[in-house]
């Protein structure tokens, strides 16, 4: 089957039947080529339910858990959105479709040149890209920016990092795993009137989040 058509059935039944309908989202989602992303010897899986290695010992995450963090985080066309966790860069372009600016933080640079050079080949132009401990945000420097309409990590963390609350925008919405290194809880951290608020959205399990402000490295 054409990879197109295995992306219109993985929209059908594994994102739309379970009760995600922002259209713009699955808009992205029919769009963003996922077997690009993933590693040749597994491109039959590609669009399958379940997440996949990408080396380094990361994982590419489920369609699903991807799907539901963007419902979340309701990006807007106008939206500067930061993201840590690039990995394969397949988040990172659904991003891109959604949001004016991505600003995309990976911590093991061979993933993160990957990325970027499947991301420009790809024609996607409003990504900025950085290899570093994303725990601290995107530090000042180019481009200036001092807070972030939204924010996603994709990786499980200990806690919500401070420096990504003191990041996120007035009106903002932070989307973050956090809980022990094995298994998390999705939460929605938003700042409504300088107020930060965190709703719980239920389990899930990411790879921890490795930095200053998330757990060690093991
Ligand atoms: N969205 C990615 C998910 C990759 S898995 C995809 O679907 O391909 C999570 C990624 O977070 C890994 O690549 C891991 O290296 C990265 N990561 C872990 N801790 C990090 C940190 N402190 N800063 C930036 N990236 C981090």
């Amino acid at each position: 089957m054409k990879f197109e058509d295995q992306r219109d059935i993985m929209v059908q039944t594994q994102i739309c039947r379970r009760g995600i309908n922002d259209q713009r989202v699955l808009d992205a989602f029919l769009v963003v080529p996922r077997h690009e992303f993933v590693p040749h010897d597994m491109r039959t899986y590609s669009y399958s339910d379940h997440p996949l290695s990408i080396g380094e010992g990361q994982t590419i995450s489920q369609p699903y858990i991807v799907a539901l963090m963007l419902d979340l985080l309701q990006v807007r066309p106008t939206d500067h959105v930061l993201e840590i966790g690039a990995g394969s860069g397949y988040q990172t372009a659904l991003l891109a479709k959604l949001a004016a600016e991505v600003y995309a933080v990976e911590r093991i640079d061979s993933l993160m040149q990957h990325a970027k050079r499947l991301l420009r080949q790809l024609g996607y132009g409003n990504i900025h890209f950085r290899t570093g401990d994303g725990t601290r945000g995107w530090e000042k420097a180019f481009p200036p920016r001092d807070a972030f309409d939204r924010i996603i990590v994709a990786a499980g963390s200990p806690q919500v990092p401070q420096p990504l609350i003191n990041q996120l925008a007035e009106g903002g919405r932070l989307v973050i795993p956090s809980g022990t290194r094995l298994a998390q809880e999705l939460l929605l951290v938003t700042r409504r009137d300088g107020e930060i608020l965190i709703e719980k959205h239920g389990g899930c399990a990411f790879v921890p989040l490795i930095g200053e402000e998330g757990w060690p490295d093991a």
